[in-house]
């Protein structure tokens, strides 16, 4: 089954090379090596003209092009290798002229889900990889245990608190949430929130709870938000979604009955729709499918047979 947009971005992520110092270091050396910049959650792009129709390309650094910020950069991340490269996040978001020096290199930074479903594959794995850990990095600078200031060590995968009392270690996390196309026979559920982009509809979601497992937590915001009983959870595949730290679980839920209780407090709305009215789709403001980037996308088009 081909991956979902964001997953399998090609690179090995050398984990047994993290924590030596003389391969890092020859890496940050090597011209070959590759700087993914970020600041403040947004990742940098090629300027392009405004009314141009080009695709947006991602713009990576040499250490060179990145110069004397890349040696003082707060964290460096190291993100993983391939045949050519290695390839590190550099997080620039302690400057105060984020546009400034993204403009100085011929970019400038913008919101990876702006551009997700122009991007390659690939490249838009990278950026998504980068944006994660950097925003872990960024949301974990103190101990959870003690309070006491966390230092990153293993090029960039695990932070250690600075207390000596303490000493505690803390790995790279990511929210797991489920994520669940709900049919009953050929009808399926799709519901709507209010901040959404007009017209847009999409599958039910919701994060895992303690103590649940995906299938309670499916059943769980199910039940929640439509007023929906589940009788069968199958799961189809997922996709690191790092805006800001989840991955999405999908699954195939198939509902008992076709009564509805919605949960106006969590949707503005949710609604039966046929196979016919979601072929016949106007991808407008009336009616819209979620986004082409997104597993819940995936999980309409599979059970459209388009997939
Ligand atoms: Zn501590």
């Amino acid at each position: 089954m081909r991956p979902n947009f964001y997953a399998s971005c090609g690179l090995d992520r050398a984990s047994g090379l993290r924590a030596d110092a003389a391969w890092l270091k020859a890496r940050l050396d090597d011209p070959a090596t590759r700087l993914v910049p970020l600041w403040r959650n947004q990742n940098l792009f090629r300027a392009r003209k405004l009314d141009a129709q080009e695709p947006p390309q991602p713009l990576l650094l040499t250490r060179a092009e990145a110069g004397a910020i890349a040696n003082g950069a707060a964290e460096l991340v190291l993100l993983g290798i391939d045949a050519e490269a290695a390839y590190f996040a550099l997080d620039l978001s302690a400057r105060e002229d984020g546009a400034a020096l993204a403009s100085a290199w011929g970019g400038a930074f913008e919101d990876l889900r702006r551009h997700g479903p122009l991007l390659p594959h690939r490249e838009g794995g990278v950026l998504a990889y980068a944006r994660g850990i950097l925003h872990w990095h960024a949301r974990h600078r103190f101990c959870g245990v003690c309070g006491a200031p966390c230092a990153s060590i293993e090029a960039g995968h695990v932070r250690v608190c600075s207390n000596p009392e303490c000493k505690t270690q803390h790995f790279p996390r990511t929210d797991p949430a489920v994520i669940m196309l709900v049919s009953c026979g050929e009808q399926c559920l799709l519901g709507r929130q209010r901040v959404w982009p007009p017209g847009m509809h999409s599958t039910l979601a919701g994060f895992v709870e303690p103590g649940e497992s995906l299938e309670d937590a499916v059943a769980r915001e199910v039940r929640e938000e439509a007023g929906v009983s589940v009788a069968e959870v199958r799961y189809h595949s997922s996709q690191p979604w790092p805006f800001p730290s989840s991955i999405m679980l999908g699954f195939h839920a198939e509902a008992r009955s076709l009564e509805l209780a919605v949960n106006r407090d969590e949707l503005e709305d949710a609604r039966w729709f046929s196979r016919g009215e979601l072929l016949a789709s106007p991808e407008d403001e009336s009616f819209r499918l979620p986004r082409r980037d997104s597993i819940a996308r995936r999980l309409v088009e599979s059970w459209l047979g388009r997939d």
